[in-house]
């Protein structure tokens, strides 16, 4: 990644998604822009980018998009072109995540999860391809409540399904500009927005217990993915849902002998 200058968006603390694929994009040599959502989370931000040699941190808050011009403005003025774009963002009223989804969603809170977690893709995507004269790589976050059903997961199974669609058609879209547009469905991981959804601990142990490998992922390994995704070794590759899951999509049912009665 020598060379490469990418934009890290979603760090919140040194558990976030984003933070396990900021260190491994750093260890291979890549310049990191981090954005951060408050005052609150900079304070926490600043010193974990800090570490990585990044002194490129700008407040975005995806709901105003006044904030997200003057990212894009930022980094025009700083670095002029970009290689690469973390969006590893979602938000949705935990209140909301509890229960069953068609009685507790409403039409509010429904529209504020399809702009934080879905829409706000689109328009960093868009943003960030008008600094790729010569392409590059842009890459979102989803999880697999998005094709099946999970206990609680509710609006945001809905906001990922519509996320990983756009993901497709931005990546049509942007495909002959060499741009290429990809997601990781993650397994689980205990962060701030996965602590959100009633009884984590249950999806989390559950996924755990019935994966192939028999464990939850860890923020370095989603890292891993993303390191391949976002460099050209995956140069071939665009509009794709790669799962990193410790192969927990594949798996229709437990084996009976697993099942506790
Ligand atoms: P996290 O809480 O560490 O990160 C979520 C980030 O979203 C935070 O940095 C937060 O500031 C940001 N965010 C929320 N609303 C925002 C807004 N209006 N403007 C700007 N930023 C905003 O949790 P995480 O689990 O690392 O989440 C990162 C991504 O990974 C999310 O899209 C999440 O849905 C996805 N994901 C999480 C899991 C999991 O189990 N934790 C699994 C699969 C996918």
């Amino acid at each position: 990644m020598k060379g490469k200058r990418g934009l890290i968006m979603g760090v919140a603390n040194d558990h976030s998604i984003a933070w396990g694929i900021a260190q491994k994009l750093a260890e291979h040599g890549a310049e990191l822009a981090f954005t951060y959502q408050g005052e609150a989370l900079g304070r926490r931000v600043t010193p974990l980018a800090e570490s990585l040699g990044s002194n490129f941190i700008v407040p975005c808050d995806v709901e105003d998009i006044e904030s997200v011009d003057q990212l894009f403005a930022e980094i025009e003025k700083r670095w002029g072109s970009l290689d690469f774009v973390v969006h590893a963002i979602g938000f949705s009223d935990k209140s909301q995540l509890k229960g069953s989804y068609v009685d507790v969603t409403t039409r509010e809170n429904f529209t504020r999860t399809m702009v934080i977690s879905c829409f706000s893709f689109t328009e960093i995507s868009k943003r960030a391809a008008q600094l790729m004269p010569n392409g590059g790589s842009i890459l979102t976050l989803t999880y697999g409540g998005s094709v099946r059903v999970m206990p609680n997961y509710n609006v945001m199974g809905v906001a990922k399904a519509a996320l990983e669609a756009s993901m497709r058609y931005i990546a049509s879209d942007l495909g002959p500009r060499n741009i290429r547009v990809n997601a990781i469905s993650a397994g689980p991981v205990r962060t701030l927005a996965g602590a959100g959804i009633a009884d984590a601990r249950s999806m989390f142990s559950f996924q755990k217990d019935h994966s192939p490998l028999r464990k939850n992922v860890l923020i370095e390994e989603i890292g891993g993915s993303a390191l391949y995704l976002l460099s050209d070794l995956s140069n071939g590759v665009t509009g794709e849902t790669h799962y990193v899951d410790a192969g927990y999509n594949i798996i229709s049912m437990p084996h009976p002998d697993e099942v506790k009665t």
